[in-house]
């Protein structure tokens, strides 16, 4: 089992952003901006790109609703999403909402927010999930 598949089992704690029968959505532990969130398949599979078409297709109408919630609860100008993969060999879209080009570096020192804080976030996105 890989850890994010833990995490959708709940098997590992995360901060819950949205969840569907197939699809689950939480925060970035080590997040680039406020609000950084991944959205993962319950099923595992190592790398996005190798989905079958209907699931990406699932995944990514699931990434929009989600990215929609994250504009709701932190209006921004643009939900930027990435794929990389290069460190957890379960597939993943990060969704990072987006108010200048800079927001999107990955290689810029992450963001350490308080527990509490991260709570808060994950709720006011769950919330705001439709
Ligand atoms: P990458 O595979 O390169 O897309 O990077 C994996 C991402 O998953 C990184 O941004 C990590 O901060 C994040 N990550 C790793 N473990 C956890 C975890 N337990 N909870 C939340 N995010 C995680």
């Amino acid at each position: 089992m890989t850890i994010f598949s833990k995490i959708a089992a709940g098997e590992i704690p995360s901060y819950k952003c949205a969840e569907s029968d197939k699809f689950y959505a939480f925060l970035d532990i080590n997040p680039v901006a406020k609000a950084h969130t991944l959205v993962i398949p319950k099923q595992e599979v190592d790398y996005l790109f190798d989905m079958d078409d209907n699931s990406l297709a699932e995944m990514t109408i699931f990434a929009k609703r989600v990215a929609k919630a994250i504009n709701t609860a932190f209006p921004c100008r643009k939900v930027g999403m990435a794929v990389l993969g290069l460190e957890v060999a379960h597939a993943h879209i990060h969704l990072i909402p987006l108010h200048s080009e800079g927001d999107m570096d990955f290689r810029k020192e992450k963001l350490q927010l308080p527990a509490s804080e991260m709570q808060e976030i994950a709720a006011k996105i769950l919330a705001a999930f439709e």
